[in-house]
């Protein structure tokens, strides 16, 4: 496919992508891909220190005045849903519950409307710490659902591995969320070699018992360096196995498309009674780069086009130097251009970018 020539917007070094005569583009990239989930993530901090996220004394937090105010990432979502094609924005983090104007965020997103009359998905990622007493006012906001952090559920296990005793609250979130009807709950689960490989078939008997859907997730190298190595880490294949001992599994019949889990359906072998969906994200062993539909943009106000990018394009600077939204809609489309065809984690000379998962938004 022939490249077209980047546009200026005359600054310097911004590659840019020209807009349609309404004002309007889709976030298309080189390999075929159209972006239309967006992720923001509200902040950078975080209230637990899971092992393989953050160090025990945490991170180095961005200064406030780096970060985007209210109103410059509400002026952002609005650009993507209005001019750019976005069709479900996600929340995240860090813990997006620590942002105390999360509510007025997801208020701000929902009363939008895209450019075919519709409204836009939002979602939640969380460690659910506090979301009960936060739930009806994300509920009044819109908010259409949410995912909870849950790694295992023996209390020990998780005061190691997040480093805070917080499990009870991570359970009562779960079912407050259930209860507020945020259908379909899903629970996110990684699993580390020799730390929770066992809970593997109780989280999924635990989500099933709830209702509730569990997305096993493949560890990724973002987090500390020391805890993640390919030839040690937990395979989507491995997660498989362990639950084919508890759970006849036929892969779910609805189509994929670009969402990242692989889903089955699940029953219980000797339970026949529990049944329901369990899915499995395979970013290391079965990258599904090639469907990717992702835009990212991060707390201090750069777009990312993957997890994984070593660069990004700031937007922040412009916003403050006075940028219409025209010319940030096309700083936004050019750089999603250039996105790369995948992740290349399995690439000899693959570097993990600078940025941690939790101040990318995971
Ligand atoms: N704090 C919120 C939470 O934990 O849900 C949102 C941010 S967190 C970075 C988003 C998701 O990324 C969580 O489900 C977490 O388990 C996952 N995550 C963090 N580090 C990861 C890694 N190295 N590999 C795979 N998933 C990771
Ligand atoms: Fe915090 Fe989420 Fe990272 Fe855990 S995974 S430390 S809850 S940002």
């Amino acid at each position: 496919m022939p490249v077209p020539r980047e546009r200026d917007t005359g600054r310097a070094g911004t590659p840019t992508r020209p807009l349609g005569a309404d004002g309007t583009a889709e976030l298309v990239d080189t390999h075929g891909r159209t972006a239309r989930d967006l992720r923001v993530s509200l902040t950078d901090r975080c209230n637990l220190r899971c092992t393989y996220c953050m160090p025990a004394e945490g991170l180095e937090w961005l200064p406030t005045e780096l970060s985007l105010t209210d109103e410059e990432v509400i002026r952002l979502i609005t650009i993507a849903v209005t001019r750019l094609g976005i069709r479900q924005v996600r929340f995240t983090g860090g813990e997006p519950l620590l942002r105390k104007s999360l509510e007025d965020i997801i208020a701000a997103t929902t009363a939008l409307r895209t450019d075919e009359g519709e409204k836009v998905a939002t979602a939640l990622t969380t460690n659910g710490l506090g979301l009960p007493r936060r739930l009806p006012g994300l509920t009044k906001a819109g908010l259409d659902r949410v995912n909870i952090s849950l790694d295992t559920l023996d209390r020990a296990r998780y005061a190691e591995l997040t480093r805070r005793d917080r499990l009870p609250d991570v359970l009562e979130a779960i079912d407050a969320a259930v209860a507020a009807g945020l259908h379909p709950v899903k629970v996110n689960s990684v699993i580390m070699p020799g730390v929770n490989e066992a809970d593997i078939v109780p989280l999924a008997t635990y989500c099933l018992e709830r209702g509730a859907q569990l997305r096993f997730i493949e560890q990724m190298p973002l987090g500390p360096r020391e805890k993640w190595q390919r030839g040690a880490m937990v395979t989507a294949e491995e997660i498989l196995a362990q639950l084919r001992t508890a759970f006849e599994l036929t892969p779910a019949e609805e189509p994929r498309g670009s969402a990242p889990a692989a889903v089955w359906d699940a029953r219980g072998v000797d339970k026949r009674e529990l049944a329901g969906s369990i899915g499995v994200i395979a970013s290391v062993t079965r990258p599904f780069c090639g469907d990717c539909d992702r835009t990212r943009l991060t707390t201090d106000g750069a777009i990312r086009t993957c997890l994984f990018s070593r660069s990004e394009t700031s937007l922040r600077e412009l916003i403050r130097g006075g940028a219409s939204d025209e010319e940030l809609a096309q700083v936004w489309a050019g750089a999603m251009w250039g996105k790369l065809p995948g992740h290349g984690i399995d690439d000899p000379g693959f570097l993990q970018p600078d940025r941690p998962m939790s101040a990318i938004g995971g």
